[in-house]
C-alpha cells in the first residue's frame, strides 16, 4: 500500500462509520481498510460516534483540523442532520406516548379521586337482643385500592363492666352479601381504642359494618349509607 493511497482515504473514516459513503466509495474504503492499520485504528476510535451523535442536540462546533472533501463533509453534515431529525422525531413520539398514557391512566385516576366530603361516618348500634356498653364509631375513607377504616372503640368507665368477649372483630359486608373480617382487638375497660384498618371493598360497595364477639355473635351493627 502506497502512502499516496492512504492519503486518498485518510479522511474517510468518519463518513464510513456514519454510513455516508456511496456504495462504490464504501467498497474502495473497505478494500483499503484490509491493508491499512492506520485507517482501521481510526475507524475503531470512531465506532461509538453514531451513538454519540444521536444523543447530542448540537453538532460539535470545532472544525476538523484538515478540511474533508466537500462532498464528504456534505454527507457527514447530512447524516448528522438526519440523526438530529430522527432524535426529534423520537422525542416527539415519546411525548405523544406520555400524553396518551396520561389520558389512559389519568382519567380513571381523576374519577377515583374523591373529596373528603366522600368520607362516611358510621355509629354502630347494638344488635337486636344484645346489650353492650361498648360504643364503636367508624370513619370510612375511599381509596384507590378500597376503603380505609378508622375505628374508635370506647368502653365507658364501669367497675361492674364484664367483657362479653376476650376480643372483638369488625366485619365488612359488601353489596353481594360477602362478609370479610378486617380487624380484631381486645376489649379493655375504661378506655378508648383507635384502630386503623382497611378493606379492598370500595366504599360504595360496602353494605354494612358489624362488630362480633370471638364466638361470632353480632353485638353492634349499622348499614353504610353514602352521603
Ligand atoms: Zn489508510
Amino acid at each position: 500500500m502506497s502512502n499516496q493511497e492512504h492519503e486518498r482515504f485518510a479522511q474517510w473514516d468518519a463518513a464510513f462509520v456514519l454510513g455516508a459513503l456511496t456504495p462504490a466509495d464504501r467498497h474502495d474504503y473497505e478494500h483499503h481498510l484490509e491493508q491499512c492499520s492506520i485507517c482501521r485504528d481510526a475507524v475503531g476510535e470512531l465506532v461509538p460516534l453514531p451513538g454519540l451523535l444521536a444523543r447530542i442536540t448540537q453538532p460539535p462546533s470545532q472544525k476538523p483540523e484538515q478540511p474533508a472533501p466537500a462532498d464528504l463533509m456534505e454527507g457527514l453534515l447530512l447524516k448528522q442532520a438526519q440523526h438530529r431529525t430522527r432524535r426529534r422525531a423520537l422525542l416527539g413520539r415519546i411525548a405523544v406516548a406520555a400524553a396518551v398514557l396520561a389520558l389512559v391512566i389519568g382519567i380513571p385516576a381523576t374519577l377515583l379521586v374523591r373529596t373528603p366530603d366522600a368520607n362516611v361516618s358510621v355509629a354502630l348500634a347494638p344488635a337486636a337482643n344484645t346489650y353492650t356498653t361498648m360504643s364503636v364509631d367508624i370513619d370510612l375513607e375511599p381509596a384507590s385500592w378500597g376503603t380505609r377504616l378508622a375505628i374508635e372503640c370506647a368502653y365507658p368507665p364501669n367497675s361492674g363492666y364484664s367483657y362479653q368477649s376476650p376480643w372483638y372483630g369488625l366485619l365488612v359486608t359488601d353489596n353481594t352479601g360477602t362478609t370479610t373480617q378486617v380487624s380484631t382487638w381486645q376489649a379493655v375497660s375504661d378506655d378508648v381504642v383507635n384502630l386503623e384498618s382497611a378493606t379492598a371493598v370500595d366504599l360504595e360497595d360496602i353494605a354494612s359494618l358489624s362488630v362480633v364477639t370471638s364466638t361470632g355473635d353480632t353485638v353492634l351493627t349499622a348499614p353504610v349509607e353514602l352521603n
